[in-house]
C-alpha cells in the first residue's frame, strides 16, 4: 500500500486526509494518505523517510513550504519563482519539490467563470500563499495588481513590473466599486473580521477567499448579501490536492474524479467540523 501524509505544525484541523482517502476509495486506490505533525527539526527525518520509501509522497504546509526547499534535490522551475514548496515526491533516487498551489487558484478562477486576464486586480496579504496567487494571476495575463499588506516592507519585496505595493490601510483609496479583490491573509478564520472595511464592499466587485475554513468568511458572507460574485478557497484547496495526485501516480487521477460528489463531501465534513 502506498503511503502519502501532509506535514505541518498545526495540523490538527487539515482536510488533506479526507480529501485524498476520499479519491483512493471512489478509484480503489491502494493508498493510504495520513497527517503528521512535523517540527522544523524533524524535517530532515521526513525527508529520509520518502527517501527510503516509508512514504511516497508528502504535502507540505504552514510552517514549512519554504523551509523544506534546502532539502530538495531538485524543484520545478515555477515553484522555484513562488519560493514555496507544498508537494514532495521521489524521481529516481532523488527528491523533487513543487507548487500546486498557484495552479489550483488558476483552476478555481476558471471552474467558477472569474476572468482576470487584462484587470486590475487588489490582492490582500504578502505571506506564502499570496506569492501562488501572484504567480498565478501573472500566469493568468493580469494588468496590474495592487498588493495590500499590513507590513508594507514584506509586500515592497514582492514589487515588480505588475505588483504595486501599498499598506492595508490605504485600502480605502485602492478599492473601486468594481474591483477584484482576493484575500490571502487568515483574517475571518477565527474570527467574524474582515481584512477591509465591509463598507468598501460593492455589488459590482469580485471577492474571492483563500479561506475555506469558514466557508463563508465574513468578507464572503456580505459580500453575496449585497449581490456580488464570491468565492471561498475550497476550489482551490481540492485542486491542488488532485494535482499533487496526478504528480505522485504519474497519471490523470484528477480526470477521473467527481468534483461535485467530492466536493459535497468535503463541505459536509467541514460544516460538522463546527
Ligand atoms: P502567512 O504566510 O502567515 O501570511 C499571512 C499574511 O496575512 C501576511 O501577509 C500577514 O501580514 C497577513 N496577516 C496575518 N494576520 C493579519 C492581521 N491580523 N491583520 C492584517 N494582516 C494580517 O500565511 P499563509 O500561509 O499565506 O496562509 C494564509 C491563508 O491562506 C490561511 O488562512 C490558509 O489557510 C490559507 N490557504 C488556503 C489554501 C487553499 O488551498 N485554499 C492554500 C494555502 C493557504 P504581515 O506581513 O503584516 O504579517
Amino acid at each position: 500500500m502506498k503511503q502519502f501524509a501532509v506535514i505541518g505544525n498545526p495540523i490538527e484541523h487539515s482536510l488533506s486526509p479526507d480529501l485524498h482517502n476520499y479519491v483512493y476509495k471512489m478509484l480503489s486506490i491502494n493508498a493510504l494518505y495520513k497527517k503528521k505533525k512535523v517540527f522544523h527539526s524533524e524535517l530532515s527525518n521526513i525527508m529520509e523517510a520518502l527517501k527510503t520509501g516509508e512514504f511516497n509522497g508528502v504535502n507540505v504546509t504552514i510552517p514549512h513550504k519554504e523551509n523544506v526547499i534546502e532539502y530538495l534535490d531538485e524543484i520545478n522551475p515555477r515553484a522555484k519563482i513562488i519560493g514555496a514548496v507544498n508537494v514532495i515526491h521521489k524521481k529516481g533516487d532523488k527528491l523533487f519539490g513543487n507548487n500546486t498551489d498557484w495552479f489550483g487558484f488558476v483552476l478555481a478562477l476558471r471552474k467558477n467563470g472569474i476572468e482576470v486576464f487584462g484587470k486590475e486586480v487588489v490582492v490582500l496579504g504578502a505571506g506564502g500563499t499570496s506569492k501562488s496567487i501572484l504567480f498565478a494571476l501573472k500566469q493568468s495575463g493580469v494588468k496590474k495588481i495592487l498588493l495590500l499588506n499590513r507590513t508594507l516592507q514584506k509586500a515592497e519585496r514582492l514589487q515588480d513590473e505588475i505588483v504595486f505595493p501599498h499598506s492595508l490601510e490605504g485600502s480605502l483609496q485602492m478599492i473601486k466599486n468594481d474591483s477584484i479583490i482576493i484575500n490571502t491573509t487568515p483574517i475571518g478564520m477565527q474570527s467574524k473580521q474582515c481584512p477591509i472595511d465591509l463598507g468598501l464592499l460593492n455589488k459590482n466587485q469580485t471577492l474571492i477567499d483563500v479561506i475555506y475554513t469558514p466557508l463563508q468568511t465574513a468578507l464572503l458572507k456580505l459580500g453575496k448579501k449585497i449581490g456580488a460574485k464570491t468565492l471561498n478557497g475550497l476550489d482551490m484547496f481540492i485542486y491542488q490536492g488532485l494535482t499533487s495526485m496526478d504528480l505522485w501516480f504519474g497519471e490523470d487521477i484528477s480526470m477521473q474524479v467527481n468534483f461535485p460528489h467530492l466536493k459535497t463531501y468535503l463541505e459536509n465534513k467541514l460544516c460538522l467540523q463546527k
